[in-house]
């Protein structure tokens, strides 16, 4: 599934090809996404003007409006040349002027693809997400804060969109081990010293992700259907009952909220490991 790192990767990859480019032609060759795809008639000959993101959404800013774009469970965008054959499973397409084609690619059809005018209020689908990962908004004070009296698991309140947004399963449990705190600890017991710490890490994990996703962005103008997604070396997350790479001991694997997860009882502890865990390669 696409996360934050792959969708960051992806408007990268995406922006310098179609952005101050005019749309010349929009085919929707299946409408039923997860909404069914209903565009305004005016939306060819519009400029792109900018390619940005929020949380998953990746956002077209057009002269009159914006298109949200969410990959779903499965889906990627490629720039073709223009009248490459179509793929199975390309639903959407928006070919813009100097013959380049933005192509939505999405087997399971979980994605969508949304209008939104200008000047409109906020787009209800990102009026209740929390702070992105790298704004200044998001720190250990505001983690600290919105954690009172909360009883759930640490690693569920860091999957919580509403309290920031992009942390799926994979970075939780990596940036938890790194910051040495025990996924199950309750949100409301984790310290502010280790939350700091969480902010740390999560920022990391994710930046290393984002980093390495930059060395596949040729992929985006392949025709294999292949976004280039990448593949972390991973500390804890899948695997299970394999010796930590920082003290030796076998992982323990639980489900935490129905997800797969991964810890050290020996190097995570409920208030955050006083040492960061000096990992062997
Ligand atoms: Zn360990």
């Amino acid at each position: 599934m696409p996360e934050l790192p792959e969708v960051e990767t992806t408007r990268r990859g995406i922006e310098p090809l179609v952005r101050g480019k005019r749309l010349l032609a929009v085919n929707v060759r299946d409408d039923r996404l997860r909404w069914p795809v209903v565009l305004p008639e005016d939306l060819p000959q519009q400029t792109l003007r900018s390619v940005s993101r929020r949380a998953k959404y990746l956002l077209l800013e057009f002269d009159r409006g914006t298109l949200l774009i969410h990959l779903g469970m499965s889906g990627n965008l490629r720039v073709l040349p223009a009248g490459t054959p179509y793929l199975k499973h390309d639903h959407v397409e928006l070919v813009f002027a100097q013959t380049q084609a933005l192509r939505l690619n999405d087997p399971r059809r979980f994605g969508c693809v949304l209008w939104h005018p200008r000047g409109a209020q906020p787009h209800w689908l990102l009026q209740s997400l929390g702070p992105e990962p790298f704004a200044d908004a998001f720190d250990g004070v505001y983690l600290k804060r919105l954690a009172r009296g909360r009883r759930t698991a640490v690693k569920t309140f860091l999957m919580d969109a509403r309290v920031v947004v992009g942390v799926g399963n994979i970075y939780a449990n990596e940036a938890l081990f790194l910051a040495g705190v025990r996924p199950t600890v309750r949100a409301s017991r984790v310290t502010l010293a280790a939350y700091q710490r969480i902010v740390l890490e999560i920022r990391g994990v994710l930046a290393r992700a984002i980093d390495m996703g930059g060395t596949t962005l040729r992929d985006f103008v392949k025709q294999d259907g292949n976004p280039g997604y990448f593949k972390q070396s991973l500390n804890v997350y899948g695997r299970a009952g394999e010796p930590c790479r920082n003290c030796g001991a076998s992982l323990t694997g639980i489900r935490l909220g129905q997800r797969a997860t991964v810890y050290c009882k020996n190097c995570q502890k409920s208030q955050g490991f006083a040492q960061q865990p000096v990992l062997k390669s």
